[in-house]
């Protein structure tokens, strides 16, 4: 095996410290629906006229909480603009809508009291910065969840998983198969969003809090892969991820994607961060994820967050400014971007 096919296989087992429960969602050699048509308009490996392919990018994500619909939009704005940010991560839906959905089963931000996404995409605009809209399709809040639990994880035990008040969704049933698509089409095509990102992809065998409850089966789990079945969870993750991006390019040819794959993406998301639960706390992990990226493809480009929190489970602790530092340099020197 060639060194760089070698690094392509290490690329699609690895899926970054945030979405730590993650199922690696790699190709498999048989995808059975067709990706995304290449991309036009950019020179794949070299600098072009497009925003974001090999270009220096200083992107910033808040992480919303629910309250922070009432906050200062002006000062965030500013803020943005006073630390020459150029492209916001915000957080649009999935999860929590930050706009005024009208589906019955996406969970509208209650703190919110006008349009949150809205606003701010038309202010971040106005300055010049672009906005790459969050999505969060693993867990539904508990209120909606009590309607649906046909779309819910379920143990060995029979038992859902309830992550303070969000309940994680199983990848094989309805929402993320089928309603997840409505979000995204009423999103993409409400507000002018130059990207969007997914968080916490494929099969969930943990929470945040690091428990584990294994392999869900639910009904559909068991029919899919249950005795004498040779479809793999990664298939089916595949498949799901897969339509999805080749239908938001439907709905938008200019929108760039990115996730922790590199299956059907422009932007390879991976994460340098610290933990006290794992020995991950890596001098040369930026180095390593910038470079696996670059010098794997041609045509994708990497997205390295470097987590502001010390680790998952410890979101109220900041990491240490030197290990960031040493981070955001590795990103800069390889060629990605501030993040
Ligand atoms: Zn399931």
């Amino acid at each position: 095996m060639r060194r760089r096919d070698f690094v392509k296989v290490l690329s699609t087992g690895v899926v970054g410290g945030h979405a730590l429960a993650c199922a690696p969602v790699a190709a498999p050699a048989s995808a059975p629906v067709a990706g995304p048509a290449p991309r036009t308009g950019i020179d794949p490996g070299s600098y072009d006229e497009s925003w974001w392919n090999r270009r220096p990018l200083r992107l910033v994500q808040t992480n919303l909480r629910e309250i922070d619909a009432r906050m200062d939009l002006d000062a965030y704005v500013r803020w943005m603009v006073d630390h020459s940010v150029n492209l916001v991560l915000l957080n649009v839906g999935g999860i929590v809508a930050n706009y005024p959905t009208r589906l019955e089963y996406h969970y509208r931000n209650p703190f919110m009291q006008g349009d949150l996404v809205g606003d701010l995409t038309s202010r971040l605009h106005a300055e010049g910065i672009r906005v790459m809209g969050r999505f969060d399709f693993s867990k539904i809040n508990e209120e909606l969840a009590a309607l649906r639990p046909d779309w819910l994880y379920v143990s060995e035990k029979g038992e859902n998983v309830n992550y303070n008040g969000q309940v994680h969704t199983c990848p094989s049933r309805g929402y993320q198969q089928e309603y997840s698509f409505r979000i995204l089409e009423e999103a993409i095509t409400s507000y002018p969003l130059d990207a969007v990102f997914f968080n916490m992809v494929g099969y969930q065998t943990t929470d945040y809090s690091g428990n584990y409850y294994g392999d869900c089966h639910c009904e559909d789990c068991l029919r899919l892969f249950g005795e004498g079945s040779t479809t793999t969870r990664r298939e089916v993750a595949n498949d799901l991820f897969t339509r999805m991006h080749r239908y938001i390019r439907e709905l938008n040819p200019e929108i760039v994607i990115s996730t922790y794959t590199t299956v059907g993406v422009d932007m390879v998301s991976t994460e340098s961060s610290s933990s006290l639960s794992l020995a991950h706390e890596w001098n040369y992990s930026a180095t390593d994820n910038v470079k696996r990226t670059f010098d794997s493809y041609n045509d994708l480009v990497p997205m390295n967050l470097v987590i502001g929190f010390q680790a998952i489970g410890y979101r109220l602790n900041a990491t240490s400014p030197a290990i960031t530092r040493v981070w955001q340099t590795q990103n800069m020197l390889h060629g990605g971007s501030l993040y």
